[in-house]
């Protein structure tokens, strides 16, 4: 496991090191001696803790708290404040401003290292908790909550330019039959090969692929057009296909295939966002009418079906 990382601010040299003394054997230690370089830092090092001094020259420890509370960058990174022994009103102040929880100066190293401790511990567990919330556990893609929200921030995002945004739904062929045949065990082994071949076509930085539910997948390719979205589908259709799973009971094939269903539009204001999956899905089902292991791609607005083997 990778040492969580910590923002020791103060600024008084002397405190900082020796925090840092106390910190160092288990944690990768950053530090700043005024708040503006405590907000720069933060940002670029991204640490799991802070400890910062409530009073510092330029912004004080609270303005920083306060700061960090309202940065995307930062809301999230645990503050804890260090300041002179019974400082009531500022510790009600600090925690009030978000701050997690207070240690008191002269630095008392058993308290020091519990409390550290604990809180990174929790800002482990939460960050963990955060990253299953968007995931499917089975083949570790995203789960269908994260593509629908990644779809409308997208589109929205898109809209503003009027550019392409495809969105292309799979389904493994006659997989009822395949959990038949060979056990759902093997079943759930085919849907994350299945998914890793589906990571292998789908490449751009920006694209989102999903295991949609069950034994069918979504993907989101934002400012991709018709004809793009379409080289896409014909590599994931590529990808399954090499993967050489055994099907003896598919009609359509001896290995495992899949059918693709794919929908393209520019964004605007007025397009829904359940446009493309419901374009998408009724595309996949044309794929699977016209004989499976194939793509069918529309592109709306001016709707313009195609089907491809
Ligand atoms: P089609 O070619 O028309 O898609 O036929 P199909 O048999 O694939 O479609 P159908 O919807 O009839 O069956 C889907 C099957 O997928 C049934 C279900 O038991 C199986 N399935 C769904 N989720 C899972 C899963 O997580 N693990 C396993 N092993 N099987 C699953
Ligand atoms: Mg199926
Ligand atoms: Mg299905």
């Amino acid at each position: 496991m990778t040492k969580a990382r910590i923002l020791i601010v103060d600024d008084e040299i002397s405190n900082i090191e020796i925090m840092n003394a106390l910190l160092e054997d288990d944690y990768d230690i950053c530090f700043a001696t005024s708040g503006r370089q405590a907000i720069d830092t933060a940002r670029i090092a991204q640490p799991d803790l802070v400890l910062l001094d409530v009073l510092m020259p330029d912004l004080d420890g609270f303005e920083v708290c306060r700061q960090f509370k309202s940065d995307a960058m930062l809301v999230d990174i645990p503050v804890i404040f260090t300041t002179g022994l019974g400082d009531t009103e500022d510790e009600m102040r600090g925690l009030s401003l978000g701050a997690i929880d207070y240690v008191t100066k002269p630095i008392q190293p058993a308290i020091l290292r519990a409390r550290v401790g604990n809180h990174v511990e929790l800002k482990r567990l939460r960050d963990q908790l955060a990253a299953m919330a968007v995931t499917d556990a089975l083949t570790g893609l995203s789960n269908r909550r994260h593509l629908e929200r990644a779809l409308e921030t997208e589109a929205s995002r898109l809209s503003r330019s009027g550019e392409w945004l495809s969105v292309v739904m799979l389904d493994i062929d006659f997989f009822k039959q395949f959990n038949d045949t060979y056990g759902h065990p093997a079943g759930d082994r085919c849907i994350m090969m299945v998914g890793a071949a589906l990571t292998r076509a789908v490449k751009r930085a920006s694209d989102v692929s999903a295991r949609y539910g069950g034994e069918e997948f979504a993907c989101i390719l934002p400012g991709t057009d018709p004809h793009s979205a379409e080289l896409v589908a014909q590599e994931i259709l590529l990808q399954v296909q090499s993967l050489n799973i055994p099907h003896e009971m598919s009609q359509v094939s001896p290995f495992i295939t899949v059918s693709i269903g794919v929908a393209s539009a520019r964004c605007s204001s007025t397009m829904e966002v359940g446009r493309w999956i419901s374009e998408a899905d009724q595309q996949l089902y044309a794929a699977k009418r016209e004989g499976r292991n194939r793509m069918a791609l529309k592109q709306f607005g001016s709707e313009n079906a195609l089907c491809h083997p």
